[in-house]
């Protein structure tokens, strides 16, 4: 069908993303503190923290979303899952006094890194609105 065709050239699309720092991350090739793994998702502590914790959730196969604006009905359940997973490892991280999620999107959001991941930030006393 139509439709297949369209999910077929996406994913070829998809495949020709180039890798990026965080896929060295999941295949261990440059060092992370892992902090949570599971068969779809990897948390590890930020490089350059803006809080007393802050940490990624990345999806491990990034499956074309090099930015959340690139979603599409197929990753509905694996962003729910990432989303499911910050808030897990926040609790393990005693983040039970709150904190926040944050995903840079694009030029105008500061993404720098063009793999989709969740910022998870707590650990004190946040602010809002974020510059
Ligand atoms: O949302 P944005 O793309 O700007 O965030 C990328 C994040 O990845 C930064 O907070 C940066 O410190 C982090 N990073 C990291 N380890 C690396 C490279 C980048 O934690 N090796």
């Amino acid at each position: 069908s139509g439709e297949e065709a369209a999910a077929k050239a996406a994913a070829h699309l998809a495949d020709q993303d180039p890798p990026t720092i965080f896929d060295k991350i999941v295949a261990k090739q440059i060092p992370a503190t892992i902090i949570y793994e599971d068969d779809q998702a990897l948390a590890f502590r930020d490089i350059s923290p803006q809080a007393p914790v802050h940490f990624l959730v990345i999806p491990k196969n990034r499956s074309g979303l090099t930015r959340l604006s690139k979603a599409t009905e197929e990753h509905k359940a694996l962003l729910g899952h990432l989303l499911f997973v910050a808030q897990k490892v926040a609790m393990a991280e005693n983040l039970g006094e709150g904190f926040r999620v944050t995903i840079n999107d694009g030029p105008n959001g500061c993404q720098s890194v063009y793999h989709l991941h969740l910022h998870v930030m707590g650990g004190r006393q946040l602010t809002w609105p974020p510059g």
